[in-house]
């Protein structure tokens, strides 16, 4: 005789945990025979993967050859955070899996002279601990500390982050800011994409069936340049923003007037985005409170176009980038006076 134990979850809590493990408990110790099934409230069975073909290529050629083969029915997996939530949640499906573990050329952070290339497959604890990121890029390491929690940053990759295409991710208003250059690699070889035309609207980008995102090239900033991120969530961690900017600012020295400027918004449109009418407004300008304020103001009226959802109203969320436009150009600023 085989027991069945259903165990019902209702959104993410199991109802009745206790009566579960010390039913649980006892048919262990009993040496009985037993199964669990978690259902949902529509009676489905939601915890365990669906079946699925899984393959471990070592180099990026295998994996694109498995991507051709497969035209579209292959799904890549790097770290695993998103694509295992949608597929035990039945919003995806994929008879094959293509895990990018093994492929260690896609795991480096790599310094040339005026540029770093990040790999498709470092983790936000890499990020973290890159020296270089945190002396030069210092937004994005901001980006990825502010990810989820220590455990999903374990295994959370920037190229995940990025193919992802939330409009709200972590890592992508300083990626926009500091002028990176998507790489993507298929049957037809290399291309390089500015990381502004790679979005297409939540959840969507241009890359193709067949092609894997290997990495991004980051110039690296020179003297006199700051960059600083900030998120608004409605707790501290693991939670969708509400909204995110990432601002980048290059000083000239002498007259301390703003020499070049860059400023992303998140979770303010479909997908994330340059606020080019902010940055218009400071080019040239002394960078003081009034500026920085100024711009702030830009971008709230200029530049977004959020929605109403139950995060925040579009009215709130237009405020947010107000406050945090100002916000981050003031940190960025100091950052860059400071060298
Ligand atoms: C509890 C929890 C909290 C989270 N909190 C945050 C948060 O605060 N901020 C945030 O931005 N995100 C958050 N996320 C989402 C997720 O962790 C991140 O987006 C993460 O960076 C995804 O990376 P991954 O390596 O796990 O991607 P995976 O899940 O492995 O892949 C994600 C998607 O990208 C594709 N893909 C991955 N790598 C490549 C590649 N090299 N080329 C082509 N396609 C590829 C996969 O096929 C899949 O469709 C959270 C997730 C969880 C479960």
């Amino acid at each position: 005789m085989i027991f069945t134990i259903f165990c019902v979850r209702h959104y993410e809590y199991d109802v009745g945990i206790d009566i579960f493990l010390s039913t649980y408990r006892f048919l262990y110790d009993s040496a009985m025979d037993y199964q669990i099934i978690s259902i949902n409230q529509k009676g489905e069975n939601f915890m365990l993967l669906p079946k699925f073909e899984f393959y471990e290529p070592t180099s990026i050629q295998q994996a694109i050859e498995l991507k051709k083969k497969y035209q579209g029915k292959a799904k890549l997996l790097a770290g695993g955070t998103d694509l295992l939530v949608h597929l035990k949640k039945k919003l995806i499906t994929t008879d094959h899996i293509i895990s990018l573990s093994k492929i260690k050329d896609l795991s480096q952070i790599k310094e040339e002279r005026d540029f770093i290339e990040i790999g498709a497959c470092v983790t936000m604890s890499q990020l973290s601990k890159s020296k270089v990121i945190q002396e030069k890029f210092s937004a994005l390491k901001e980006g990825g500390d502010n990810l989820g929690n220590h455990l999903i940053r374990n295994r959370a990759t920037i190229g995940g982050n990025v193919c992802g295409a939330s409009p709200a991710a972590d890592t992508l208003p300083a990626l926009l800011v500091y002028q990176t250059q998507v790489l993507l690699q298929g049957p037809d070889g290399r291309r390089k994409v500015a990381i502004e035309s790679f979005f297409k609207g939540p959840g969507k980008t241009i890359i193709k069936d067949d092609e894997i995102l290997t990495g991004f090239e980051l110039p690296i900033p020179q003297k006199n340049c700051g960059a600083h991120y900030i998120q608004l969530g409605k707790r501290k961690s693991s939670e969708i923003n509400v909204v995110n900017v990432a601002s980048f600012i290059e000083i000239n020295p002498g007259n301390k007037t703003i020499k070049n400027c860059r400023i992303a918004l998140g979770a303010v449109a479909a997908t994330p985005i340059r606020s080019f009418f902010a940055e218009d407004a400071l080019k040239n300008k002394t960078a003081d409170e009034t500026a920085f304020y100024e711009a702030g103001e830009v971008a709230r009226r200029k530049d977004c176009k959020p929605i109403d959802d139950f995060r925040g109203t579009a009215e709130y969320r237009r405020a947010m980038i107000g406050v945090l436009t100002k916000r981050t150009l003031e940190t960025a600023y100091k950052q860059a006076m400071a060298q």
